[in-house]
C-alpha cells in the first residue's frame, strides 16, 4: 500500500516515540520525510532507520515553540523537498504536579511546546499549503484533555489542541486541508516511562495498573497511535475534517 507516494510530510518530536512511529509508518507508504526535533543530531536515528529501509527522510533541529526557528526550518525543509503535504504537531512534554504547586514556568512551558508549537507549525505550513490547495494536518491532543489530576497545563494545552483543530478546519477547509487530531490514552512510550519514574514506579507496573483501567486490558503501543494519523492525514480519511479521535482502549 503506498497511500502517500510523492508525498512530503513533517512529523514534529519525531526523534522517539509516537513521533518517530508515525515518521516510520508515513515513510513506508511512500511519503518523504522530514524529521524534526530538537536537534537534528536526535532525529538522525529516525532518518537512519527509515533510510535503511529505503525511505526518504532528513534530520532537522528545531524547537517548535520557537515561531522564528519554525519559520526557518520550514523554509529549509521546502528548500530541500520542493514542498510539504503533510504536517503532523507530535511535539510534546509533560510537566505534571498538583495545580497548588504547580510553577508559572511550568505552566508556560507545556503551553509553549505542546500548544503554542502547533500554531507555530500550522501557521507556517499553511502559507505552503494554501497555496498549493491540498494539505493535511494532525495534531496530537490527549485523552488527559478531559481532565487529568497533576495535569492542569498539560490537559489545558490539548483540550487547546482540539479548539484549535476545529477552527482550522473551518478557516483551511476551502483551500482543500483537512486538520484533525487525535487523542491517545496510555501509550507506551518514553514519556509514559518518565513519568513512571518519577511517581517511583517501573515501566511495567505503571503499564499494569494502567492496562486494568482500560476496557481492552492493555496499555497502547505508538504504531497504534501511527496509523490513525496515517489514516487521518491519507485520502482513505478525505471527508474528514475537524475531528478528534481518540485513541484509548475504549476508557472514557
Ligand atoms: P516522547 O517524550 O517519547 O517524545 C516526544 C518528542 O518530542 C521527543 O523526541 C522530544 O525531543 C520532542 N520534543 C520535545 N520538545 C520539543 C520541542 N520544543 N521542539 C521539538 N521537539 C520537541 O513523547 P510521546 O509519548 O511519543 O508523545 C508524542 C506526543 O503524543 C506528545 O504530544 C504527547 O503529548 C502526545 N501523547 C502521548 C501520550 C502517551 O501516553 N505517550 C498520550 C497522549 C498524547
Amino acid at each position: 500500500m503506498s497511500r502517500f507516494t510523492d508525498k512530503i510530510a513533517v512529523v514534529t518530536g519525531a526523534a522517539q516515540g509516537i513521533g518517530a512511529a508515525t515518521a516510520h509508518r508515513l515513510a513506508e507508504e511512500g511519503a518523504a520525510i522530514a524529521v524534526v526535533d530538537l536537534s537534528a543530531d536526535r532525529a538522525q536515528a529516525t532518518v537512519d532507520a527509515i533510510t535503511a529501509r529505503g525511505g526518504k527522510a532528513r534530520a532537522y533541529g528545531c524547537d517548535v515553540s520557537d515561531y522564528g526557528a519554525v519559520e526557518a526550518t520550514f523554509e529549509q525543509i521546502v528548500a530541500d523537498f520542493g514542498t510539504l503535504h503533510i504536517l503532523v504537531n507530535n511535539a510534546g512534554i509533560t510537566r505534571d504536579n498538583l495545580f497548588f504547586k504547580m510553577p508559572k514556568s511550568d505552566w508556560d512551558t507545556v503551553l509553549a511546546v505542546n500548544l503554542t508549537s502547533a500554531y507555530n507549525c500550522s501557521q507556517v505550513a499553511q502559507r505552503y499549503l494554501t497555496r498549493q490547495r491540498y494539505g493535511k494536518i494532525v495534531s496530537l491532543s490527549s485523552r488527559s484533555a478531559l481532565g487529568n489530576r497533576g495535569q492542569a497545563n498539560y490537559a489545558a494545552a490539548k483540550a487547546g489542541i482540539q479548539g484549535l483543530t476545529a477552527t482550522l478546519a473551518i478557516e483551511l477547509g476551502p483551500f482543500n486541508i483537512n486538520v484533525n487530531a487525535v487523542a491517545p490514552g496510555y501509550i507506551a512510550t518514553p514519556m509514559t516511562a518518565a513519568t513512571a519514574e518519577r511517581v517511583g514506579s517501573d515501566a511495567e507496573e505503571h503499564q499494569r495498573l494502567a492496562a486494568e483501567r482500560t476496557p481492552l486490558r492493555r496499555v497502547g503501543q505508538p504504531e497504534e497511535v501511527a496509523s490513525v494519523v496515517a489514516f487521518l492525514a491519507s485520502e482513505d480519511a478525505s471527508y474528514v475534517s475537524g475531528q478528534t479521535l481518540y485513541i484509548n482502549g475504549g476508557a472514557r
